[in-house]
């Protein structure tokens, strides 16, 4: 039996199309660049179509996108680029951002900045109140997600950069799992800095942008020979980068009509998940339409995913980015949900190849799994 895959938001699989726009530059045109010949030449007009492509995804100029190696690169190249031109003062970043904001603020912390975690609320949605409270210090750098990768809980990053920008800081917001889920402007959501990633968009791993109001001054992570307008150093990945730009063009084309569609497939799910009674986290909350976060209570979730992945589906348990690690998602515990809950946590997170027959025979395996693991439980207790 083929597996299925319900796991889009740890990385999807490489669109057809992206790949064969992809193979021309990992065979004949293997070019540098930044060389002069020709060779040369026909690389370096790829990577500006590509810059294009990007660019105009959430319709910023081509010179804003700085290509990286993805997103874990674009978020540290904010956080620590972004202090490289400021004296240590307060970093405010919400408590549920992903590792590699999380951390890059702490080490900040480490060399005199104040950090500050912005507070959730129960639903996963930043609390505006507590952004205010916290911009009352002189704040520096602002850093918080478009969508959770966990919960999927859209952010009202706008309100937050109105606020950060009274405040003289600089606002970045990292929209990875947002982009090709929901419309993202660069404009509308009033940042400095944004980070996107090509594999979650059915483009290639080690592919992502910072996308930078020119205004805003950075320190590079990577120095050498002052790629990407020295911001990024390094002989470009000219096959990721044209794949990360085809990916882009193929998300926009067809955002419209995958959006309801996924939205319709999670309906389906919720209603069942309910039935079994499960407790779907963010449920109240706005939410990227592919993924429904939730817990059977006394369940263990790592458990769960092992039975549905035996059953044939792959689904995540806790963050997909820390899966080696047993500890409680600091998401849920930053929305007040209890240690011992939040373990049993399991995220299903669709695509845009995820059929109605797929999420039934999931539902069937889950049912199944939940069914056994009650048993389980009572005869234990
Ligand atoms: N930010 C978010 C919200 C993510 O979900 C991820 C990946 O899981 C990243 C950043 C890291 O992106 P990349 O895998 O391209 O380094």
């Amino acid at each position: 039996m083929e597996h299925v895959y319900l796991d889009h938001n740890a990385t999807t699989p490489l669109d057809e199309k992206v790949l064969a726009a992809m193979m021309p530059y990992l065979r004949d045109r293997y070019g540098n660049a930044s060389s002069r010949h020709e060779f040369g030449t026909v690389a370096r007009k790829a990577v500006d179509v590509a810059r294009e492509q990007v660019a105009a995804i959430v319709g910023v100029r081509p010179a804003q996108v700085i290509f990286v190696s993805g997103g874990t690169e674009a978020n540290n190249l904010f956080v620590k680029g972004a202090a490289g031109y400021l004296k240590p003062t307060q970093v405010a970043v919400s408590a549920i951002e992903h590792p590699c904001v999380a951390k890059p603020a702490q080490e900040l912390a480490r060399a005199g900045w104040k950090l500050r975690k912005l507070a959730v609320d129960r639903d996963g949605r930043i609390d505006l109140s507590d952004v205010e409270e916290a911009l009352k210090e002189p704040t520096g750098i602002v850093s918080v997600m478009l969508a959770n990768n966990e919960t999927g809980v859209i952010q009202d990053v706008a309100a937050v950069a109105e606020r950060a920008r009274r405040a003289g800081a600089r606002m970045h917001t990292d929209a990875v799992q947002a982009l090709g889920k929901i419309p993202v402007s660069f404009g509308a959501l009033n940042v400095h800095a944004m980070t996107l990633s090509a594999h979650k968009i059915y483009g290639p791993k080690g592919a992502g942008a910072l996308v930078v109001d020119k205004r805003l001054e950075l320190r590079p992570v990577i120095s050498g020979g002052g790629h990407e307008q020295g911001l990024r150093s390094g002989t470009e990945n000219v096959p990721a980068i044209v794949g990360f730009g085809a990916a882009c063009e193929l998300a926009a084309g067809r955002l419209a009509n995958l959006a309801p569609a996924l939205a319709a497939l999670r309906a389906r799910l919720e209603r069942a998940l309910h039935e079994l009674g499960a407790v779907i986290f963010g449920e109240r909350a706005e939410r990227i339409p592919n993924t429904s976060y939730f817990v059977f209570p006394g369940i263990d979730g790592e458990t769960l995913v092992i039975e549905v992945d035996k059953a044939g589906y792959a689904v995540a348990s806790g963050a997909a980015c820390s899966s080696a690690s047993t500890e409680p998602s600091a998401t849920l515990l930053a929305m007040g949900v209890a240690p011992e809950v939040a373990r049993g946590a399991v995220r299903v997170s669709c695509g845009m190849a995820t059929t109605a027959e797929q999420v039934e025979g999931f539902l069937g395996a889950l049912s199944g799994a939940v069914y056994r693991l009650r048993r389980l439980t009572a005869v234990a207790v």
